[in-house]
């Protein structure tokens, strides 16, 4: 029997954000789509699980980098999904100091406000250096080292960049940093997702349903056949079982080392992995009685060098936690020292922040580490979307696409979904 090219249906590897964002684009443009995810549940590190009945994220803290404005907004109102995202307020954050707190709706804002602890001229030359900046080698540490001596406008800019790009400033490349504020004067700063991440990845389930895609869940791929440097074949495991099927397309969104490992006919290809430098983080999810943030934006304890952020969602959506209960994420970067030692210096630090912080009332400590990190490569930096073989791209954020953390998974999402479209289309005539 033999397959017309337009009804082998496009594979994508993988159900998380990256996976589901591309099945929708393809669904939408009526291409046979088949979306095998690995695990019984989708969503990947974009969705919650219920514990002690508070959500928590599987990864993701229920934000969008960049709200209701960013590139993911942007492609959830092209779907047309029915997800509401209420943008933080205050946009920028709450910066606190050992001694003093600022309510910042924006970055100018965060200098006037912060005067004398800011030191407002040194803030505006330095903002406006960077935005005015086109090219720039070396890490923001060693920039900011040679410009400037403004100590807590180093703190507010490595807490800024640990919570929105997942690594300290001495990891984050000048450009990464130059792009992420320019995003954040054209998108503004996050937004909460109503629902949480679940509620987003079930949208996401029901129009790839609702539009013709199939979705196998507990499937995954094992194999993938490369014949004359193009994909012709993919297997994988379902039900204990094994079945191969013939494919123009694959978009995978797992992780690359292991796609890499799965190709046959082909010598294994080391650009497929070439630019992946995992970014690790470690999570701590607890309650209180009352809100302690007040707020829904990004407090940043810049005064504490063990927690790099924390949102209290309930104050955008009380669904989050048990009725009359608050839920808080800190959020901090994993360094190289090992996770314990670096978990109980947050719990120190969550108590000198929260006097009404108790053990008893963390519902989770998540470690991200290994094969579950953060972000497979840092923003700014990873593998080509496309690769050198024909009909296999890759989505997620182990590419390099702009943006930052689900802002840069749409982006890629939206760039492989392009490829694959023309590139069905041209199959077909
Ligand atoms: C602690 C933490 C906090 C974060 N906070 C935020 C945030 O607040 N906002 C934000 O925008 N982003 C955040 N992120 C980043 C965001 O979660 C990720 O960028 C995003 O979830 C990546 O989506 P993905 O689809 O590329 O990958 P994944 O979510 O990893 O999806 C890959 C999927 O592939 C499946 N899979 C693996 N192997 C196979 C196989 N062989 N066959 C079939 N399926 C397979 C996996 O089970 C998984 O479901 C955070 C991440 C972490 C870890």
């Amino acid at each position: 029997m033999t397959t017309r090219p337009d009804t082998k249906p496009a594979v994508i590897a993988g159900g998380g954000l990256g996976g589901l964002f591309t099945a929708a684009l393809l669904c939408q443009k009526g291409i046979p789509t088949l979306v095998l995810e690995r695990l019984s549940a989708l969503g990947g590190r974009f969705t919650s699980k219920h514990v002690k009945g508070f959500q928590i994220g599987t990864g993701a803290l229920h934000a969008l980098p960049h709200g209701s404005r960013g590139p993911a907004a942007q492609l959830i109102r092209q779907l047309g999904l029915h997800i509401e995202i209420a943008d933080c307020v205050p946009r920028c954050g709450v910066l606190r100091f050992r001694d003093r707190e600022i309510y910042a709706a924006d970055v100018m804002d965060a200098i006037k406000v912060g005067n004398g602890l800011l030191e407002q001229a040194e803030v505006v030359k330095i903002v406006t250096c960077l935005l005015r900046m086109k090219r720039c080698e070396g890490t923001l540490h060693d920039w900011f080292l040679a410009h400037s001596g403004c100590e807590n406008l180093y703190r507010a800019f490595n807490g800024l960049c640990a919570f929105a790009l997942g690594m300290s400033c001495r990891r984050v490349s000048v450009m990464a940093f130059v792009n992420f504020m320019k995003d954040v004067r054209r998108f503004g700063g996050p937004g909460l997702i109503r629902g949480g991440c679940k509620g987003l990845v079930h949208e996401l389930e029901r129009y790839v349903l609702c539009n013709g895609g199939t979705i196998l869940r507990e499937a995954a791929l094992t194999h993938v056949r490369v014949t004359r440097g193009k994909v012709s074949e993919i297997t994988f495991a379902v039900g204990g079982q094994t079945r191969s099927m013939p494919t123009d397309f694959l978009v995978s969104s797992i992780d690359p080392a292991s796609l890499r490992g799965m190709i046959d006919g082909e010598e294994p290809d080391e650009s497929l992995t070439h630019g992946l430098d995992p970014l690790y983080g470690i999570k701590v999810s607890f309650w209180s009685e009352r809100p302690l943030l007040g707020h829904s934006g990004v407090l940043f304890p810049l005064g504490w060098d063990n927690v790099s952020g924390v949102v209290e969602p309930t104050n955008a959506d009380p669904a989050f936690a048990p009725a009359g209960k608050s839920l808080l994420i800190a959020y901090h970067v994993l360094e190289s020292k090992g996770a314990n030692a670096q978990i109980e210096g947050m719990l120190s630090d969550l108590s000198e922040l929260f006097p009404e912080f108790a053990r008893e009332r963390i519902v989770a400590t998540q470690v991200y580490s290994g094969r579950y990190p953060v972000n497979w490569a840092p923003t700014g930096e990873g593998i080509a979307g496309n690769s050198q073989i024909r009909g296999l791209h890759f989505v997620g954020d182990a590419v390099n696409a702009p943006h930052t953390m689900a802002e840069r998974v749409a982006a890629s999402a939206q760039d492989a979904a392009v490829c694959v479209i023309r590139e069905y289309t041209e199959n077909r005539n």
